[in-house]
């Protein structure tokens, strides 16, 4: 069990996923600079928090609810999470006010399309562990709303991405509590990420890159 002070936000796990120096640079050495991808995803999260419980038919949606998980040391806020009435023969959770029991499934909202790797997922699911956690049920399910498609895409919680948002978790906790931030590594990726400027990826961690580096400035300079 964590304690609350050594709880890491549930969005570092994305960013871990993307790149685990921009994981420590965001959330160890709190450094952040907004690209228009952030400023996207900022102005979408800021819509969906604006809102807070309604209820049609037989779904309640909350918006904007703070989960946590104490056996991960995981925290954060769920976009949007759905209760869903069962059927007489499905199993779920009671709610306060609310006959019968309800099925919980959370709904993270994002910027552009769906990804090819799997960091939306494990940020989905590490919300429904924290649920879980929190009102003691199983979720099967949830789903990712994308921006740029506006369109739902089911996520299973299966075994394995269960144990990748576990390992991620265990990993992210490490890495705080060594507080070393990893050395870059340039690739094709580093020209989307928002910490490009901060992080230098050509320019850090390479034998005399640093002076080359410092060097081509001064040569620039009028
Ligand atoms: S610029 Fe590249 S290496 Fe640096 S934090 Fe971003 S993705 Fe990682």
């Amino acid at each position: 069990m964590y304690s609350e002070d050594q709880y890491i936000q549930l969005s570092a796990l994305q960013h871990y996923l993307f790149c685990p120096r921009q994981c420590a640079l965001a959330y160890l050495e709190k450094s952040w600079s907004e690209n228009l991808f952030t400023a996207e995803g900022r102005i979408i999260h800021e819509r969906v928090h604006s809102a807070e419980v309604e209820k049609r038919a037989d779904v309640i949606r909350a918006r904007a609810l703070w989960i946590a998980s104490a056996r991960l040391g995981l925290s954060g806020q769920a976009d949007l999470v759905e209760f869903r009435k069962c059927t007489a023969s499905e199993t779920g959770i009671r709610l306060p006010g609310q006959t019968g029991r309800w099925s919980v499934f959370p709904v993270e909202f994002k910027r552009g399309k769906p990804k090819r790797n799997h960091s939306d997922d494990v940020q989905l699911c590490a919300q429904a562990l924290c649920l879980e956690e929190m009102l003691d049920t199983r979720i099967p399910e949830g789903a990712l709303f994308y921006g740029k498609n506006k369109r739902r895409h089911v996520v299973q919680f299966d075994e394995t991405i269960r144990q990748l948002t576990e390992e991620t978790t265990l990993k992210i906790h490490e890495m705080m509590e060594n507080g070393i931030t990893p050395q870059p590594e340039y690739s094709k990726k580093c020209k989307a990420c928002s910490l490009y400027g901060i992080c230098l990826p050509r320019s850090v961690g390479r034998k005399g890159a640093v002076s080359n580096y410092l060097n081509k400035i001064i040569e620039e300079s009028p």
